[in-house]
């Protein structure tokens, strides 16, 4: 509603939005040929806005919604702590919601990550893993551990540090003047395989590079920092689990930490609940956010085992305490968002389920293969995606600045589905609620988007 208590539009709310609001990851002069959507509320995977047009929330509203818009579970959740404690300051006092879910993270990540930092979203929860680990190596007397070692297409988020261990050129490039160096090892990405090669055996080649580095800089690098399973700001592009295997051990017996970014994968979209499960391994450090609260409020963490927090742990006066802090760490509101969300992950067996759901994506978009501008098709779990080619037999890809990915957008959006792709990848990472229909409804729409922007 405005102010006058009139029903708002869309078109005078865009009016009004354009006028104030710089919004993110936009270059803002699109939008004087792509329309921005006002919504007005949300319900299951439909986004609507305020002329009652639905939208297919495609891609969880960037990563972030596991089980539907207006889930009650969470509202509720939500609106009970809301009229207990809204927030409090945590540092020198605590409270249950805190408490609770630093135990139940502990208990279902893997590995002993018994200590839990709460921060505000992903790219603090990277700044925060990375100062920690390379304290540890401080207080530990390993003054000469002070870099990071990174995969090539990787991205840890936007402030300056997790830029600076990401390698996405499109959001790093200009701002490399103002980045620490880091150490860039060319990444497992199996879209680079030869052909008829398989993902494990793409993955083990591709660790060498790893290994040697470890072997050339183990002595200078406080921790390895990846996204495990899925590169997914890097356009989707997705490894084989042995890689993790592989590298568990080689960050062991270097003596190097291993930080997993389980931001976007974390949470049943692999397909298990954290994506090192598939390894079989343990990071030193897991960073969550995203789909930690269901999606509903901002709030990120960091898990770590008690090797890490003893290092910290002496009197005030030695100066080894992690003096790091945001303001709303550990909000109550959204620990109990994610006390909420996990609950109704586990009592409604929802990754058990989502192996059907998954496997329905499969199928659903498999008739695609066969598309002359379709390279691969891959897919991990809950996140499936379709690579657009100039020509297929190369995997050339289309040049960056014929946007055909908006293509698709466009197309979708008039369907009444948001569609985001990445340059050229469409890709489906929806809530778990969707249904068998929902998905054959996007990929009716994928594969006419596809079909419209590979036309010429
Ligand atoms: N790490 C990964 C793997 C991510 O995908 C993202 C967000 N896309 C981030 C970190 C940063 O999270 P945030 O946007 O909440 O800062």
């Amino acid at each position: 509603m405005s102010s006058n208590n009139t029903v708002s539009s869309n078109s005078e709310l865009v009016k009004r939005d354009l006028k104030t609001l710089w919004h993110p990851c936009t270059q803002m002069k699109d939008h004087e040929n792509y329309p921005l959507i006002p919504i007005s509320k949300a319900k299951g995977v439909y986004l609507e806005d305020f002329e009652g047009n639905r939208y297919l929330d495609a891609i969880s509203s960037w990563w972030v919604n596991l089980l539907g818009h207006s889930n009650t579970g969470i509202t509720d959740a939500i609106k009970n702590q809301l009229d207990q404690l809204q927030h409090v300051i945590m540092a020198g006092f605590s409270h249950e919601p805190a408490i609770q879910l630093s135990e139940k993270l502990a208990e279902i990540t893997p590995g002993n990550l018994e200590h839990c930092f709460f921060g505000e979203n992903g790219s603090s929860a990277v700044e925060i893993a990375l100062k920690m680990s390379f304290h540890y190596w401080q207080n530990i007397g390993e003054k000469k551990k002070t870099k990071f070692i990174n995969l090539t297409n990787s991205y840890h988020g936007e402030t300056l540090a997790a830029l600076a261990v990401g390698d996405v050129a499109l959001y790093k490039e200009v701002y490399q003047p103002l980045l620490m160096d880091v150490i860039t090892v060319e990444g497992p990405d199996c879209f680079l395989r030869e052909d008829g090669e398989s993902w494990e055996s793409h993955s083990r080649k591709m660790f060498q590079h790893m290994e040697q580095t470890l072997a050339d800089h183990a002595h200078e690098a406080c921790a390895v920092i990846i996204e495990p399973l899925i590169q997914c700001a890097g356009n989707m592009r997705m490894y084989h689990p042995i890689y993790l295997t592989l590298l568990r051990e080689a960050c062991d017996r270097h003596g190097v930490h291993l930080i997993a970014d389980e931001i976007a994968v974390g949470f049943g979209r692999t397909g298990t609940l954290f994506a090192c499960e598939q390894g079989n391994i343990a990071p030193d450090f897991i960073c969550l956010s995203k789909g930690l609260t269901g999606g509903y409020l901002p709030l990120s963490a960091v898990l770590t085992h008690n090797k890490v927090y003893q290092a910290f742990y002496d009197d005030y006066d030695t100066m080894k305490g992690f003096l790091h802090s945001h303001s709303f760490t550990g909000n109550p509101l959204g620990c109990s968002a994610a006390l909420a969300t996990i609950d109704l992950l586990e009592k409604g067996q929802v990754i058990e389920k989502n192996i059907a759901l998954s496997q329905h994506m499969a199928s659903s978009v498999a008739h695609l293969k066969d598309h002359p501008n379709v390279a691969e098709i891959r897919q991990h779990g809950m996140v499936l995606a379709i690579e657009m080619v100039k020509d297929k037999a190369s995997k050339t890809p289309y040049p960056w600045q014929e946007r055909r990915g908006m293509r698709v957008y466009e197309y979708a959006l008039k369907q009444g589905a948001l569609l985001r792709p990445l340059g050229n990848v469409v890709y489906f990472m929806p809530p778990y609620v969707i249904t068998q229909q929902q998905i054959d409804f996007l990929a009716d729409i994928a594969t006419q988007g596809i079909d419209i922007a590979t036309a010429d």
